[in-house]
């Protein structure tokens, strides 16, 4: 179970800031129904769930109505493929995962899943179809099997412990005093931002929804970790539908499409090749990547 030690005055401050870090803690949203934005429609249906593919269509967002984050912004996801945001911090990345995950919904336009628009449908059954590994993952003050297990609820010891082997975290477990009983958080074992980067993707792996949304760490995670866990992020995307906020371009070379945001606005598109030859943001942003991926001598 949930363990809450807080205070129920700070739970909307809690709440705010879950929701900014975007972690799919469901049973929180329900335990603070009250500070719910967002609301299923009357009488809405879960998602049908057969076709995956995404499409954001001429969707604009603002959180305060002076100041708009997203600005007409259409591209499709379709199923199975990888689509990858780009972009300077602050230009609204993971405001597209927010958005698609429901945590608001838009002022314009709509998203949709396999077509269907997913303000009309309910939001459980959005977030049932869809993975989130965030920029900065939110543990339970419960055991690391519970934090995994989370993804879906009710897994044996095996399945979790399969998730973790996969999200190449077991070794790290199984050296901690309890093994997967080994309690984290606030009281508990504290983990790096890479160890609980891989708690979300074991998580994920077990969870298995077709829609996969990657907000890659920057500051929780050293370039030498992001390196080491691609490979991790690459198997948990395999033949999902995925949405990557990269901020290392060497995890978005194979995407179907690379977007490139400023302000709010897709500023360039297209396939890696493709936006190399046109010399533009991208290809300059690339340049310097390679830069100062270069070995000190
Ligand atoms: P990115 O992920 O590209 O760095 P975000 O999507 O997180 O950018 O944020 C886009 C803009 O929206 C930023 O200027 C940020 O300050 C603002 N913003 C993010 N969350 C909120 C919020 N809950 N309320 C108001 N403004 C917000
Ligand atoms: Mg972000």
């Amino acid at each position: 179970m949930i363990q809450l030690y807080i205070p129920l005055n700070f739970l909307g401050v809690i709440y705010r800031e879950i929701k900014q870090s975007l972690t799919d803690l469901d049973k929180m949203f329900v335990l603070l129904e009250k500070d719910r934005e967002v609301r299923d429609a009357p009488g809405a249906r879960p998602l049908a769930g057969m076709d995956s593919t995404v499409r954001f269509e001429d969707v604009s967002f603002h959180y305060e109505a002076a100041r708009p984050i997203l600005k007409n912004v259409s591209f499709e996801i379709p199923a199975g493929k990888t689509v990858a945001v780009v972009g300077p911090s602050g230009s609204g990345k993971s405001t597209l995962a927010r958005l698609l995950y429901r945590f608001y919904d838009v002022q314009q336009g709509r998203i949709t899943i396999g077509g269907e628009d997913i303000r009309k449908v309910t939001q459980a059954s959005v977030r049932q179809a869809i993975g989130i590994v965030p920029q900065d993952t939110v543990l339970f003050n419960d055991t690391i099997e519970f934090n995994i297990a989370y993804g879906r609820p009710g897994a044996s010891r095996a399945e979790v412990e399969e998730a973790a082997r996969a999200a190449r975290i077991h070794e790290f477990i199984a050296h901690t005093p309890k093994g997967y009983d080994t309690m984290v958080g606030e009281r508990g074992l504290k983990l790096s931002g890479g160890e609980k980067q891989r708690v979300a993707i074991a998580r994920t792996l077990l969870k298995n929804p077709p829609i996969v949304i990657f907000d890659e760490a920057t500051s929780a995670l050293d370039s030498a970790n992001e390196r080491a866990i691609q490979s991790e992020l690459k198997s948990a995307a395999r033949n999902k539908t995925t949405l990557v906020i990269a901020h290392r371009l060497s995890t978005v070379v194979d995407a179907h499409e690379i977007l490139v945001l400023e302000s709010g606005v897709i500023v360039e598109r297209g396939t890696h090749a493709g936006l190399l030859a046109r010399q533009g943001k991208y290809a300059q942003m690339w340049r310097l990547q390679k830069l100062e991926a270069e070995p000190v001598l």
